[in-house]
């Protein structure tokens, strides 16, 4: 799958695009289970995958090495990549290096403050924004990449207000972002009042959906915290209603995402991307839940 491939997939066509990601390993064991999950993933039909990028320096390259691992694999690969800590000729080598590995497109992010960083310091010769990192990659390689954006459905936890949130969304989006791929939520209004706010601020790239199977409340509520996503009450009701037994936990995260997924797809979304924490088993589950 080439870049226009991808790009006309992320359209509504007959079935749903499915995507999926990844994150690099931090260790060898880690390793074994990513690349497992991804071989078990790989006869699914998922479409692609993406493959994030570390904040502070922690997997940088492992982004490139593991990236490669995939597309060796068979997926079409998108690649993430953020501002952190890089001056613009050092994301300019990384467009390079992702070019040369065969990356279909780039998710082109700020990144998060580095670990014990409250706020974002840009580079001295870096970016401040996602948006200028869109514009150098359709700089460096013009029309080369499927170049995507993230979208928050509950807003970015800096923005003030929904409206600055979709108006600096809208501008990267027209900075050159052929698509935008969601933070993960869990309730599908919130995905809903996004898309309808970024329609009206003149998006009209996809916005594909992000879903997280939840694995435990204490996971859900360590993810959604850190992203500051909601979690509903009645999922939060039905994981407390598992006690301590993680096996049944597990199922009403895929069961919650399973109906997310129904919901969505019921109101014409093109397809979905699936947080999948480098784990076979609630993926597996709900891709065949879904295929069946
Ligand atoms: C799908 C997805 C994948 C992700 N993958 C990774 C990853 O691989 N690695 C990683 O470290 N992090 C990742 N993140 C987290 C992301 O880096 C953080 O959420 C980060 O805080 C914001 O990144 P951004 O690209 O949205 O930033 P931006 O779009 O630059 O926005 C950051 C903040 O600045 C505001 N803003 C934007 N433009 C302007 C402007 N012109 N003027 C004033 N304010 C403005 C925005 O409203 C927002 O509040 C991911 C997030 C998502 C949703």
């Amino acid at each position: 799958m080439d870049k226009n491939q991808l790009l006309a997939a992320l359209r509504p066509v007959g079935r749903p695009t499915v995507s999926v990601e990844f994150f690099p390993p931090k260790d060898e064991k880690a390793a074994v289970q990513m690349l497992a999950t991804a071989q078990t993933l790989r006869p699914l039909g998922i479409d692609f995958a993406s493959i994030t990028y570390g904040a502070g320096g922690t997997s940088r390259t492992t982004t490139l090495s593991y990236g490669k691992a995939l597309i060796e694999l068979g997926f079409p690969l998108i690649g993430h990549l953020t501002c952190v800590g890089h001056s613009q000729a050092e994301l300019a080598a990384m467009i390079a290096q992702y070019d040369a590995a065969g990356f279909t497109g780039i998710l082109a992010l700020r990144g998060d403050p580095p670990k014990g960083q409250t706020t974002f310091t840009p580079h001295p010769e870096g970016f401040r924004y996602a948006e200028e990192l869109v514009r150098l990659i359709q700089r460096e390689r013009p029309g080369r990449f499927a170049v995507g954006v993230a979208g928050f459905p509950e807003r970015h936890p800096e923005s003030p207000n929904d409206q600055t949130d979709v108006q600096f969304l809208a501008q990267k989006v027209a900075a050159g972002a052929d698509f935008v791929t969601t933070q993960l939520f869990l309730d599908n209004e919130d995905y809903f009042r996004l898309v309808d706010h970024a329609r009206a601020a003149g998006v009209t790239v996809p916005i594909i959906p992000g879903i997280m199977p939840v694995l435990s409340l204490k996971q859900a509520k360590s993810f959604c915290g850190f992203c500051r996503a909601r979690i509903p009450a009645a999922l939060e009701q039905a994981l407390v209603a598992c006690g301590t037994d993680e096996e049944a936990q597990r199922r009403v995260g895929v069961a919650w995402a399973v109906q997310q997924v129904h919901g969505l797809l019921a109101r014409g979304v093109p397809g979905y991307h699936v947080y999948i924490l480098n784990r076979a088993e609630s993926a597996v589950e709900l891709f065949r839940t879904l295929q069946s």
